[in-house]
């Protein structure tokens, strides 16, 4: 194993960020912490066809927003950049030639059609999908067909060619990763695949294995999707010569559906509403919400995605940043999926919104506010805090359920309007206000008698009063204690307000 610790987090800039990916990047942070070493930033854009401008910056500022901060990497610097893979390509093509030289790579020069040409003609029923192999590389256009001049000489044309693997027969390759343990494959199950393509860029193996192998990558921490791969990035290591130096590996397991019906994908978000993506993603006509612009902090996100695919071994949820590097090990991670649950994510940021630092949440609250155009004083910032802060589960819930704070500009529930509310009570409401009216020195110790008496007096529930008097103050029948309600605001301002919405009530009906 390579001395240092090394991890990288190596996304390519294709859209944004799935969470998925950020959790990659959690665990490669985690690790690398843990031991003591570094976490890189590596974009790997080597893929023009499904290059999208502005990913490589989303997925910087989704890093930064999380607080996994690389210590090198694409805007960070370091000693081994530079790390924008498009900007490393006499590097890729110095690197080939050594396989080329050795005979564990060759150009090929195939059309489009000679290859749908091959497919067609070897395919058979048990084998629909021909590869470019050991089997059919004899048949094919390549330099292990042509002689050295032909070879030259199209080369020297100017027509397009690609680089591919030499893959051997009857060999073994055999990946041991931590999580899953002892995999292989065996070479014949592999095809040749292109390392060069044919507009000089590397494919993503060639790029991965010599950038982890320049970039001294100790450990490889990667979705599952990628161990498939793995394979031929071994065969590559060994023919670079650098096999008995090759990283670890680790394959994480996918994320899942709440369903628990397959991978988690950018879709799912709009179909069970909820974000899948770390902050928004505004692209042409493409817009997906964020957990940010949800209202999620980013230490209760860290938290439940270490917890997807991580296992503590303890009974403890909620660990802050500092304790997941502590506690933190790839040993203990499961091969099978994780399911992802909304209303546990929730859970989470609820936990965190109660045990932030106060000054950051109110900093939160304002900031909601101010995006909605209002300008909520010192004091009703500590109001909404404090009465809602065991309440809700999102930070927007403290604009969502507390605006009657700030503001009178809010609807009323519509379905306490048409189911709940009675206009016989109107007259009775009428006379409630008057006795609020001739109430001064307002405590909650005051205003109790005034609500008592006044049920008793026209016959009211408590579970008809409440309701009404909550959807005049603040439109919705729910919320905290009545009396905190009445206080958080100003007497005059409430004494108005709920005349007017007992108004709106009447009229509404
Ligand atoms: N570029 C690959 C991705 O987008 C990286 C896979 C790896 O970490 O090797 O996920």
């Amino acid at each position: 194993m390579n001395q240092e610790i090394r991890l990288r987090f190596a996304p390519s800039p294709t859209g944004a960020l799935h969470i998925g990916g950020l959790r990659t990047a959690l665990y490669n942070y985690l690790l690398a912490k843990k031991l003591g070493g570094k976490f890189i930033l590596r974009i790997e854009d080597t893929d023009q066809t499904r290059f999208v401008e502005g990913a490589e910056k989303y997925i910087i500022d989704s890093l930064i927003w999380a607080g996994l901060v690389p210590d090198e990497g694409v805007g960070f610097d370091g000693p081994y950049g530079p790390y924008r893979q498009s900007e490393r390509t006499a590097i890729y093509k110095e690197n080939v030639q050594n396989l080329i030289n050795k005979g564990y790579a060759y150009y090929a020069f195939d059309t489009p059609e000679e290859l749908e040409k091959m497919r067609a003609e070897l395919a058979t029923e048990a084998n629909t999908m021909p590869k470019y192999d050991y089997k059919s590389r004899l048949k094919m256009k390549n330099s292990l067909t042509f002689s050295k001049e032909d070879t030259e000489n199209y080369l020297q044309s100017g027509k397009p060619y690609v680089i591919r693997l030499c893959v051997p027969v009857n060999e073994k390759v055999q990946i041991k990763d931590i999580i899953r343990g002892e995999v292989s494959f065996q070479s014949e199950e592999l095809d040749d695949k292109v390392l060069i393509k044919s507009d000089g860029l590397p494919t993503y193996h060639l790029a991965n294995v010599v950038d982890d192998r320049l970039m001294k990558i100790s450990h490889v921490v990667r979705g599952e999707e990628w161990l498939s791969s793995t394979a031929h990035h071994v065969l590559l290591y060994r023919y670079f010569g650098w096999e008995a130096e090759m990283p670890e590996f680790a394959h994480l397991p996918l994320i899942l559906k709440p369903n628990g019906k397959g991978k988690l994908s950018k879709r799912d978000g709009a179909e069970f509403g909820f974000p899948v993506f770390p902050i928004d993603w505004k692209k042409d006509n493409d817009y997906f919400p964020g957990f940010r612009e949800f209202g999620f902090l980013p230490e209760a996100v860290l938290n439940f995605l270490a917890l997807l695919g991580w296992n503590s071994g303890t009974e403890q949820e909620l660990f802050s940043l500092h304790e997941m590097i502590q506690n933190f090990s790839l040993e203990q991670i499961g091969k099978g999926g994780a399911r992802f649950d909304f209303d546990k994510a929730k859970w989470f940021n609820a936990q965190y919104i109660q045990k932030s630092d106060p000054e950051i949440i109110k900093r939160e609250i304002l900031k909601l506010y101010k995006e909605q155009n209002l300008d909520p004083n010192e004091t009703q910032i500590n109001i909404i805090y404090s009465l809602y802060k065991e309440r809700v589960h999102l930070l927007t819930e403290f604009y969502s359920q507390a605006k009657y704070i700030v503001t009178d500009q809010f609807d009323l529930n519509k379905d306490f309007v048409e189911k709940k509310w009675n206009n016989d009570a109107y007259e009775k409401y009428l006379r409630l206000i008057e006795d609020l009216k001739n109430l001064d020195n307002w405590t909650k110790e005051r205003l109790e008698p005034v609500l008592k008496n006044f049920m008793e007096k026209e016959s009211l529930k408590m579970g008809e009063v409440l309701p009404s008097l909550r959807v005049m103050l603040s439109g919705t029948p729910m919320g905290p204690d009545i009396y905190n309600m009445i206080l958080a605001l100003k007497r005059e301002d409430l004494l108005e307000r709920i005349e007017k919405n007992l108004e709106k009530l009447k009229t509404a009906k």
